[in-house]
């Protein structure tokens, strides 16, 4: 018997289902590959890249035209592979033994994977009926538990809901520990939903953010922190050298700089979320929660039989087997209008007895 860590064995397992889907709505991945024009720019970026040298170890060009856009300095900015390794970094930083990490339940599945990783204990605030976010008991636990890091993911994965920013700013007033939002989806939910403009006021006050969902690049492992300049330096003690490949840099620097490119697919995405929001809402015996997302999650007695009868279809969408709070949940991602259709016609079928 090998002596590795035995508390790897209580790691509880990031679990998504792959296959050849005929329709994968399961990751809240984009429908869409990149915009032709935005292709374009990329391969012809690449063809400069220099293969032979290690990358910049602080890729500065992508931090800048990520400062830039926020009006912030590059000092504020630091990146990592996918907003996943930004997170755990994070409650690495701030966890430790004896350290208490506090965020929402049900929220992001990685959370409690975190916490065990940095060795800190975690504690979940339940969510209110309907999933509402409850400040108050929020900012209860984290002043009574004494925590060292909250964590709020807004708008909320897989729940979809958006805590309004004045509640944001009520958290951060209240609390003194570090305070990250998870902005991962925040693309969806309109321009003021962000609490990038209250950094200045709360400098402990971070904000997570991903290519992987509205700018379509799941694939390049691309996010990144926005933060105060002293946490910065901190957290990036915590990331080994050359953590980051030159060629998923490069993709997201173009994509920066083309980010208006993306608003129609963004607003498209809106706009087929509220169509199928309307027709899950008008099925029988299924609830659906109202979503700032790129997602929707609907609640439903025969949610298990659902899931097969959509495997059967080669459609893949999130269950979420025994997770707190989720019994008899789907998790649907917004696809293209196509795949919404058949989705939809497939939920339908189904909910009608057909
Ligand atoms: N935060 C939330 C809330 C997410 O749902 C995800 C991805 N599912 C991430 C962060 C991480 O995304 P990525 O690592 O692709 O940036």
């Amino acid at each position: 018997m090998l002596d590795y860590r035995k508390d790897i064995d209580n790691l509880p397992v990031y679990d998504v289902v792959e296959r050849d889907w005929n329709i994968k709505v399961n990751a809240n991945e984009s429908g869409w590959n990149l915009p032709p024009l935005v292709e374009e720019r990329v391969l012809s970026s690449l063809s400069r890249i220099a293969f032979n040298r290690y990358p910049n170890t602080e890729p500065e060009d992508l931090s800048e035209i990520i400062a830039k856009r926020f009006g912030l300095q590059k000092e504020n900015v630091w990146l990592g592979n996918g907003s996943s390794e930004i997170i755990d970094k994070i409650f690495y930083a701030f966890g430790g033994e004896g350290h208490k990490i506090v965020y929402m339940q049900p929220s992001f599945s990685m959370y409690p994977i975190c916490v065990k990783s940095a060795d800190a204990e975690g504690i979940a605030v339940p969510l209110d009926d309907d999933y509402k976010f409850n400040a108050e008991k929020f900012i209860e636990a984290v002043k009574s538990q004494k925590a060292s890091l909250a964590v709020v993911c807004n708008p909320n994965n897989p729940t979809g809901g958006l805590i309004p920013v004045e509640d944001i700013e009520k958290i951060a007033k209240e609390i003194d520990c570090a305070f990250l939002v998870d902005e991962a989806y925040v693309e969806f939910a309109g321009k003021k939903a962000s609490a990038v403009s209250l950094m200045s006021k709360y400098p402990h006050l971070m904000v997570a953010r991903t290519f992987s969902k509205a700018f379509g690049l799941a694939a390049i492992r691309v996010g990144y922190l926005l933060a105060d300049k002293d946490i910065i330096s901190t957290v990036g003690k915590v990331f080994k050298p050359y953590y980051l490949n030159v060629l998923s840099t490069v993709v997201a620097s173009v994509v920066m700089q083309m980010y208006d490119e993306f608003d129609p697919r963004i607003e498209m995405v809106i706009s087929e979320r509220d169509r199928m929001y309307e027709e899950f809402l008008s099925l029988p015996g299924v609830k659906v929660y109202p979503s700032d997302t790129n997602f929707l999650l609907l609640r439903y007695d025969k949610a298990k039989e659902l899931n097969e009868r959509l495997l059967n279809y080669g459609i893949g969408v999130r269950s979420f087997g025994n997770a707190p709070m989720l019994d008899n949940c789907l998790r649907i991602s917004i696809g293209t209008p196509e795949e919404n259709n058949a989705v939809m016609k497939a939920i339908r079928n189904f909910a009608e007895g057909r």
